[in-house]
């Protein structure tokens, strides 16, 4: 690692002696703070390496070489000596469901990133003893065990029992299926020979020959999600530190803003109180709507769309699309090799369609399988027509199958795809799925090539895992967590950065404000532990910030003892490298 610095070092003084100094006018006032002697990767449109960057209250006032910042000191600016370590603009994720998360937070044992089957049962064991006996262990997606090198193979109800007798155990893995031991079936009232319980998709419980339950519940989201809306959430009086105890994870992951489908009311709550405080260290970005599922669902929905307002916030916090779900039988399901848009489902869903774009929307909409993607295409090109979409930033998200037609159409409209690979966590079960298909799901370097605004996020914390080093390794190795090569549509690091950054800021309406470090723009950056462009490819997951810093604020300082979920919690104090 060494020797990779020294060799950065002289490449960063080159290309600084290249680039000038941009900064904004002279009447700025002294910055606060100077962070020198590093490698800044700007992502600026040149893609530009300065060395310093100086900032003044939230946001960036100079980015340049380490003499040209010294020059805007003034008496009381403090300086972070980065001792040749590279910046990166904060990470955005442009779809999670950050909000819906922090409802169980605190009492989810999550394995995002595992790599080893041996280390999730220790986690196990170890969370097992903290909560004491008769308490839920579990967690909501985000891992699948395919992730596990040491030994890929699925949890038995019987080896739960064995690690956690005395807990109800659920382990979710993406929307696939739940394993549960004994604990957690008596308590959920699945039993032998005895009927499912009201709730749960027929035939998703999987049974032996004797009707004694297995412990496997499988059948993708209406599956799944009848376990997860059966589990514990975190109590009220929790909710503040569950959600305190994610938005840490998530600076300490490098994520500094988060595109939010289903802004959950309770929990925005405590944001806006945060916000209030000037604590915001997560940007959220609602993505919210009206789920219509019948033709007079969406007669009531036709009265509201008028009504809704979006753009009331400000570069902390805002309503901004229309979405994530137009007609709700539209929805796709997660694992389903085809679909087939019924007429009549279209037709409401054009009448849902029609009127936001009336009403001057932007809409961001799940869509999935390639045949709803055309239907979805078919309708938005008609409504086009009428209330041109153009301005709108309409956007698809997730399109793990689009195709290159269906990018051109988007094109022309002026569409977005929001990307989100599934694949990081589910791509061994799309091998099995989709055959070879799924090496181009979804189709990154199709993406990329045909010039369409995009951005890459996670659809987390259920249905994909959502450490965002682990999305960049997926993009620019092809490969799953844990190793296994499941895509061939890879692409370049810049490329992958630049759609985890600047073109994510554009899909969440910041493009002014987020996404690359230069002077004017706020001061949301990474200091990486080792160099993003110059790392082995398939360490690029194991990067971490040592500090996550939002709007000049630092939020996450790994210099600090190792946050822990449940401990005390303060944003760090500038530390360590100050001289
Ligand atoms: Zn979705």
């Amino acid at each position: 690692m060494e020797m990779l610095h020294r060799a950065n070092f002289g490449l960063v003084l080159r290309l600084a002696i290249a680039g000038a100094a941009a900064m904004l006018g002279a009447q700025q006032p002294a910055p606060d703070l100077i962070l020198s002697n590093g490698k800044i990767i700007t992502v600026d449109e040149r893609f530009a390496i300065a060395q310093a960057v100086a900032i003044q209250g939230d946001r960036i006032i100079g980015v340049g070489s380490n003499q040209e910042m010294a020059q805007l000191a003034g008496t009381n600016t403090q300086r972070i000596d980065l001792k040749g370590r590279a910046v990166i603009p904060g990470l955005i994720d442009n779809h999670m469901h950050l909000l819906r998360a922090a409802t169980t937070w605190l009492q989810e044992l999550r394995f995002d990133g595992v790599e080893s089957r041996k280390l999730a049962i220790k986690m196990l064991r170890a969370r097992a003893q903290s909560v004491g006996p008769g308490q839920w262990v579990y967690n909501v997606g985000g891992w699948a065990h395919q992730q596990f090198v040491d030994d890929p193979k699925p949890f038995t109800r019987e080896e739960l029992d064995r690690i956690a007798p005395d807990n109800p155990v659920a382990l979710q893995e993406s929307y696939y299926q739940v394993f549960l031991n004994s604990r957690a079936l008596e308590a959920l009232g699945i039993e032998a020979n005895v009927p499912d319980p009201q709730g749960f998709v027929p035939g998703s419980i999987l049974r032996d020959a004797r009707g004694r339950p297995t412990g496997v519940i499988r059948g993708d989201i209406p599956a799944t999600r009848a376990v997860a809306t059966r589990l514990p959430k975190v109590a009220p009086e929790q909710l503040e530190a569950s959600s305190r105890a994610l938005v840490q994870d998530m600076n300490r992951a490098g994520l500094t803003t988060v595109g939010v489908p289903g802004c959950n009311a309770d929990v925005l709550e405590i944001f806006q109180k945060w916000k209030a405080q000037g604590q915001i260290n997560v940007r959220i970005f609602c993505i919210d709507g009206i789920v219509a599922g019948t033709p007079e669902q969406v007669d009531q929905a036709l009265l509201q769309i008028p009504r809704i307002k979006l753009f009331q916030g400000d570069s902390s916090m805002d309503n901004i699309f229309f979405g994530e779900s137009v007609y709700g039988p539209l929805h796709d399901p997660m694992f389903a090799l085809k679909s087939a848009p019924k007429p009549d489902q279209l037709h409401e869903w054009r009448r849902v369609a029609m009127e936001i774009a009336k009403a001057g929307l932007p809409l961001h909409v799940h869509a999935e399988l390639h045949d709803t993607i055309d239907a979805f295409l078919d309708q938005i090109e008609a409504v086009n027509q009428e209330h041109p979409i153009k301005s709108l930033r309409w956007t698809l998200a997730h399109v793990n199958q689009i195709s290159a037609p269906q990018i051109e159409r988007m094109k022309k409209l002026g569409m977005y795809a929001a990307v989100h690979p599934w694949a990081e966590i589910n791509g061994a079960i799309l091998h099995e799925e989709f055959g070879d298909g799924a090496y181009d799901m979804p189709p990154l370097a199709t993406i990329q090539n045909s010039g369409i605004q995009w951005g890459l996020g996670t659809d987390g914390t259920a249905a994909n895992q959502y450490l965002p080093f682990t999305t960049l390794y997926f993009a620019v190795t092809g490969k799953m967590v844990g190793g296994a090569k499941v895509n061939r549509q890879s692409i370049g690091r810049e490329d992958a950065l630049i759609a985890h950054t600047r073109k994510n800021a554009y899909l969440v309406f910041q493009e002014n404000n987020l996404g690359s470090i230069q002077p004017g723009k706020l001061a949301d950056l990474l200091v990486l532990d080792r160099d993003y462009l110059t790392v082995p490819a398939d360490q690029i997951r194991n990067i971490r910030p040592v500090i996550t810093m939002v709007g000049g604020r630092i939020v996450y300082d790994a210099g600090v003892a190792a946050p822990t979920a449940t401990g005390p919690w303060h944003p760090s104090p500038i530390r360590g490298n100050i001289f």
